[in-house]
């Protein structure tokens, strides 16, 4: 499976250092990551054998606020692709205007093949190997790819138990029982809800019985497919890893969460129709919406994607080739680092509540997640108008913008 590279994450820098005659000397430092550690995980198996896996975890950039970002325990999971992760969650967190720096982590592991011991086990020895790197004023990790607040349970008791200390603010995404905070779980879907409406509000578009396809149908993909059907659109074509299926007349999400909590797949849902997992992009729909992992929309695919409107919920889920392809075709993309935003906004408010020893309302996280995602929405929109460039040029010369700021403003130390 491809992914997102490096390589294009600095390509995308240095357009944006181009845009806005960013000062060079601060654009090399970007090119870099601030921190990188690789750990070897060793985990004691059922079968009383041990197993070594490779885990990381990258700071790579720290100057607006402690590092923030997901983990992820995938098999195909590299370096490249983590530094890239992190990269992205500094430049997201700048147009969030969060006070946060970016980091990623994960393991190379594969989750379905572990037991529930097993993957416990890896947890706990992983955060161990980082927790150097670890605490509420230095890296704040939260859930991304196969982890979950079961996951951040663990890594929490595992640093509080080794430190004496209640850690309630070393990781993000946790159970409301040890401090997580009120609607969480849907904040990455509502965000990309909030950028789906204001695209379509700016487009002229009608959200009502306008078309969407959702590639991914997961802690993302699932609860996006409900919100968006509860806003009036019709969730034509839904895949995910087993399969892809479509109904024009619109799926209906309830049920397909029904089928999917029993069958573990999409496909086979009874009110609609298999086709090729390939075919989905195709679908002719106003919108798509890839929730999966990165690296799909390639320019084959962009020159042949059915939709008018793409927002990215997943990360780097367009390849730089395909960028000028889409441009050219006149699809309007809002790109990861604003569409999910959601996610890390709501991963403020349980760091901010758990640095206030105080549980807010769930009224009040959704009222401020709302205004946070308009906010940066219609900063990024007129940063384009403005320069007359994409939406994600545009996302990345605000960020780049913002953070190059307090890099200048800290200055260099010693
Ligand atoms: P998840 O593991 O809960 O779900 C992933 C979904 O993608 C599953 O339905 C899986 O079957 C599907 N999938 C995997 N491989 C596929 C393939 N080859 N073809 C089609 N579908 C495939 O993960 P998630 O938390 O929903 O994250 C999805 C994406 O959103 C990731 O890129 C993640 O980095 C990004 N993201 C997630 C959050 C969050 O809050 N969870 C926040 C920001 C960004």
């Amino acid at each position: 499976m491809p992914h997102l590279s490096w390589e294009a994450t600095l390509e995308r820098l240095d357009d944006a250092a181009i845009l806005v005659g960013a000062d060079p000397d601060i654009v090399r430092l970007l090119r870099l990551p601030e921190r990188v550690l690789e750990v070897s995980v060793p985990v004691r198996m059922d079968d009383g054998g041990v197993e070594v896996f490779t885990g990381w975890r990258v700071q790579h950039d720290t100057t607006r606020g402690p590092g923030k970002g997901g983990l992820r325990f995938h098999p195909d999971l590299d370096v490249d692709e983590v530094k890239a992760l992190a990269a992205s969650m500094t430049f997201k967190t700048a147009i969030a205007d969060l006070p946060f720096g970016g980091a990623k982590g994960g393991v190379r592991c594969d989750p379905t093949k572990l037991s529930l011991g097993e993957l416990e086990r890896l947890t706990r020895r992983f955060t161990y190997e980082i927790s150097p790197l670890l605490g509420p004023d230095r890296d704040v990790p939260a859930p991304d790819v196969n982890t979950d607040g079961r996951v951040m349970a663990w890594m929490m008791d595992t640093l509080s138990m080794t430190t004496g200390q209640h850690l309630g603010g070393v990781v993000t995404g946790k159970p409301l029982s040890i401090g997580g905070t009120r609607a969480h779980a849907g904040a990455t879907s509502t965000g990309v809800l909030i950028c789906v409406r204001a695209a379509f509000r700016e487009l002229d578009l009608p959200l009502t019985g306008s078309r969407a396809a959702i590639q991914g149908f997961g802690k993302v993909g699932g609860p996006l497919a409900f919100l968006l059907a509860s806003a009036g659109m019709r969730v034509v074509a839904v895949s995910d890893v087993g399969g892809a299926i479509v109904n024009e007349g619109g799926l209906d999400p309830g049920g397909l969460a029904d089928h999917v909590a029993l069958a573990g797949t999409v496909a086979g849902f009874a009110r609609s129709d298999p086709i090729d997992p390939a075919e989905l992009f195709a679908q002719p729909c106003e919108l798509f919406v890839p929730a999966a992992l990165g690296g799909v929309i390639t320019a084959e695919v962009a020159a042949r994607l059915g939709a008018h409107v793409v927002v990215e919920a997943a990360n780097g889920p367009t390849t730089r080739a395909a960028e000028p392809v889409l441009d050219e075709r006149g699809v309007v993309v809002v790109p990861d680092i604003l569409a999910n935003a959601g996610g890390v906004t709501a991963s403020y408010f349980e760091w901010a509540q758990a640095r206030q020893g105080y549980a807010w309302e769930e009224e009040l996280v959704a009222e401020r997640l709302r205004k946070g995602m308009e906010a940066a929405f219609t900063t990024v929109w007129a940063r384009a108008e403005g320069l007359g460039v994409s939406l994600r040029r545009a996302a990345f010369a605000l960020a780049l913008e913002r953070v190059a700021e307090a890099i200048a403003a800290r200055g260099l130390f010693p």
